[in-house]
């Protein structure tokens, strides 16, 4: 691609960084942007600059968060020991649509995946388990996508988990292989949660 302007092809190039942008829906939206008045990107700049800047994740879930604990962790009508593990924040979204759910929430913030580079000390697994050594959680559901990637991360876990008492369970799959969790629709979400089955039947099954 070729610029007329320095300045136009920084833009574009910054912005193609972002995930599922090319090149030239780059040069689209920037090319929207010009046409705005300036307020209007100083708005857009400026909640992304504050966003990076002074969002936190909740020391308990890793959720994000605009408090030191999330507001879900801290709902006392939620129950504790019920703990969802999820892969990130868009799960906890699509599981909170469903309205179905009334534990909290642990986000991994990834799945274990040698061909990425990414193993379990790159994720939050060490503080679940520790939450689960210190007999806070009676129920751990795990709610990762059922990838290869998704189920090598449950059963990380579930091994690491030995000798602790706790119920392991995994939601039903509804959900066909491969599908992410935000795709699923809140219906078939929200029922996979309620059907949820023992994580030691779905070793058996597959
Ligand atoms: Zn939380």
């Amino acid at each position: 691609m070729e610029f007329s302007s320095k300045l136009l092809e920084n833009a574009v190039d910054e912005m193609s960084q972002l995930p599922g942008i090319g090149k030239r829906t780059a040069l689209r939206l920037v090319m929207h942007l010009l046409k705005q008045p300036l307020d209007k990107t100083a708005r857009l700049s400026s909640a992304l600059l504050t966003l990076k800047e002074e969002i936190k994740f909740c020391s308990n879930c890793h959720n994000i968060s605009d408090q030191e604990i999330c507001e879900i962790c801290s709902n006392p009508k939620r129950d504790p020991g019920t703990v969802c593990v999820v892969e990130d924040i868009r799960d906890v979204m699509a599981i909170e649509n469903t309205g179905q759910y009334r534990g909290l929430y642990h986000v991994l913030g990834g799945k274990i995946s040698p061909v990425e580079g990414i193993g379990p000390q790159d994720l939050t697994i060490a503080s679940l388990i520790a939450k689960a050594k210190e007999g806070k959680i009676k129920e751990m559901i795990f709610a990762l996508s059922s990838t290869m990637e998704g189920d090598t991360t449950n059963f990380y876990i579930y091994k690491q988990l030995e000798g602790i008492d706790i119920k392991t369970s995994t939601i039903a799959r509804g959900i066909a292989v491969g599908d992410e969790l935000e795709y699923a629709d809140e219906v078939t979400l929200g029922r996979s949660i309620l059907n949820r089955i023992p994580f030691e039947g779905s070793l058996k099954l597959s």
